[in-house]
């Protein structure tokens, strides 16, 4: 390909609406553009690489024995309500009308839309299991829509949904999906964990993350330093509450009777852990922070985590059971507490309010609560004597350092890009649209289903946001718009425009993705944008090593380029560009 003929508007300036890495270099390396907020343009170089990356899903979505489809973007109102999820999805949910006023949602998601399909059309357990997928651009109205593509409004999405007649069935099939998800992104050449994770709204039972491994990443993510445990901070287990894990707690190990007494002390307007431990000297890990959640729409709890400790609502509602909880409103508070937002704490609440604290509390000695009235708190807190019959259970966050649940290896914290995510969804969705197969003894049996996605334009920005450096984007080979880049440093040389044009053409022939950068321009400028839009290899094609026969070939991870003889070029390149694809796949 000749880059004459191809649009890719590189930009030299940072564009000012762009924040994280990914965003700026695909604005300035020219594959994409914004139209509207989380809505972007795909140019020619951006939209090379999407279909790389939906090639290699594609290739192992069927290798695994998914099989394709394309359901509608415009799906119909009764189909969410159905499910229940048109009152549930909120604002993120775009909402339309058609001519005759009949309500519509652009899909930001399809287990309605496949579970009617599959419901209309398996009747027996014998067109079991069925793993459909489709690659098609959806919609959701993020309230903050940021970051390019990382997190866009409208974004393209491979979702994937298998139907079962029981639990096995799904299980070894979520198997599958998992092992097909990891050498989808071996294959991209990311370097990715994935992990445990919370099923969130979406329902179900069983879950993995897929996170691209970046500083830059929304996520946090721990993994074990011995063994292969891996999970969202929110979602992972803390081993032994007894081990190093608490050390901190304000003398975890003195025993009660070596407490001091409990009393009330003034502490006019300190509402935060930091406020009054601020004011009281008293340091974040003795205090016993309190929050009021309402849980499932309904009663109120008291939740507490240490004060230097992140309470994880993910795990309260797994250690409540429940459905779904959200803070409770200030009046809320006011009501249970007795006292304003900032004061609530375990003791002196009204009976028959639950209360729930994470394990690191146990042990606690003076330490410090809200005293459920406004401005007092209480100190000399203790847990052997004033906290014994709370419950409790692993609710914080966890963090660099903490007890892996598996072995008694250590967490280390690392930042991750959410590229993929399976789940169990079980019969969350068979049983509220009625979707049912026969069994081989005739009995009618709900639909076990799982659910399978993977955001693909989130995994170009994933893949930036891993590799780049100053000067631009490093692509790994697999999904780089090209392998190689061919600069003739001077295009109206004819002996240097005919030796690149012939490399050119020899790559070609050889199956390599090859642009050939024939515009007259200097060599600088050739240069600097070869290194912004990230080509993982370069030929010079210059009149000093030509004389010798040869020309310069430089990866763009190296500073310094190696010179090759003309005739060996093709296959060099080709030899790199094989290694850096690795091997295919078996
Ligand atoms: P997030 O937590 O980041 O909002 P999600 O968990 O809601 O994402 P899923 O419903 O699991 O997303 O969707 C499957 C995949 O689609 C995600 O793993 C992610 O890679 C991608 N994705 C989700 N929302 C967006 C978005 N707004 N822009 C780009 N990709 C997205
Ligand atoms: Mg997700």
């Amino acid at each position: 390909m000749r880059q004459t003929r191809l649009l890719i508007p590189t930009l030299r300036e940072v564009p000012a609406e762009a924040e994280v890495v990914s965003h700026k270099l695909l604005l300035r390396a020219g594959m994409i553009r914004q139209v509207a907020r989380g809505i972007y343009d795909f140019l020619p170089l951006g939209v090379r690489v999407l279909r790389k990356v939906e090639r290699i899903i594609r290739e192992e979505m069927q290798r695994a024995g998914a099989q394709e489809v394309l359901l509608p973007a415009i799906c119909p109102a009764e189909l969410w309500q159905e499910s229940g999820r048109w009152e549930r999805y909120g604002k993120e949910l775009l909402r339309m009308k058609d001519r005759n006023d009949r309500e519509f949602c652009f899909g930001p998601t399809h287990e309605e839309v496949v579970t009617d399909l599959v419901r209309r059309d398996v009747r027996s357990y014998r067109d079991l299991p069925l793993n459909l997928f489709q690659i098609q651009v959806k919609f959701r109205d993020e309230v903050r829509p940021r970051f390019g593509l990382m997190r866009g409004r409208e974004f393209i999405m491979k979702d994937g949904y298998s139907f079962h007649v029981d639990r096995v069935e799904c299980d070894r099939e979520y198997d599958n999906m998992y092992a097909a998800y990891r050498r989808i992104f071996e294959r991209c050449g990311l370097r990715f964990r994935p992990v445990e994770a919370d099923t969130g709204a979406i329902g179900g039972s069983r879950s993995h993350e897929f996170q691209v491994l970046a500083d830059s990443g929304e996520d946090a993510i721990v993994s074990c330093d011995r063994c292969e445990y891996a999970a969202n901070v929110e979602k992972a287990a803390i081993g032994d509450a007894a081990s190093a894990a608490t050390a901190g707690a304000g003398g975890a190990s003195c025993s009660a009777s070596s407490a001091t007494a409990l009393r009330t002390v003034a502490t006019p307007g300190q509402r935060t852990v930091e406020e009054v431990s601020a004011f009281l000297a008293v340091p974040a890990e003795r205090f016993v922070k309190s929050l009021v959640y309402v849980v499932d729409g309904g009663g109120p709890v008291l939740a507490m985590v240490r004060g230097d400790h992140v309470l994880s609502e993910a795990k309260l509602k797994d250690a409540l059971g429940a459905q779904a909880v959200a803070l409770a409103s200030e009046d809320v508070v006011a009501r249970v507490t007795g006292a304003p937002v900032g004061f609530a704490g375990p003791i002196g609440l009204p009976s028959g309010v639950r209360r729930v604290g994470d394990r690191a509390l146990a042990g606690l000695v003076d330490g410090v609560a809200g005293a459920n009235a406004a401005d007092q708190h209480l100190v000399g807190v203790a847990h052997a004597r004033d906290l014994a019959d709370v419950e409790l259970a692993d609710l914080r966050v966890a963090g660099e350092g903490d007890a892996c649940p598996r072995c008694d290896g250590r967490f280390v914290l690392q930042r991750g890009i959410e590229v993929g995510q399976v789940f169990h969804l079980g019969t969350k969705y068979s049983a509220a649209m009625h979707a049912t197969v026969l069994d081989a003894d005739g009995a009618e049996r709900l639909l076990e289903m799982g659910c399978y996605g993977i955001g693909v334009t989130r995994t170009i920005a994933a893949a930036i946001e891993q590799n780049h450096d100053d000067a631009g984007i490093i692509w790994p080979m697999p999904l780089a718009p090209f392998h190689v880049v061919i600069v003739p440093v001077n295009c109206n040389d004819e002996r240097l425009r005919t030796t690149a044009e012939r490399l050119h053409d020899e790559l070609e022939a050889r199956g390599i993705d090859v642009l050939l950068d024939d515009r007259d321009e200097r060599p600088g400028v050739k240069f600097k944008d070869a290194d912004l839009i990230g080509h993982p290899l370069r030929i010079t094609v210059g009149p000093r090593a030509l004389e010798r026969g040869a020309v310069e070939l430089k990866r763009r991870t190296e500073a310094s380029a190696d010179e090759v003889p003309v005739e060996a070029a093709a296959a060099r390149v080709a030899a790199l560009v094989a290694e850096g694809l690795g091997a295919p796949p078996a």
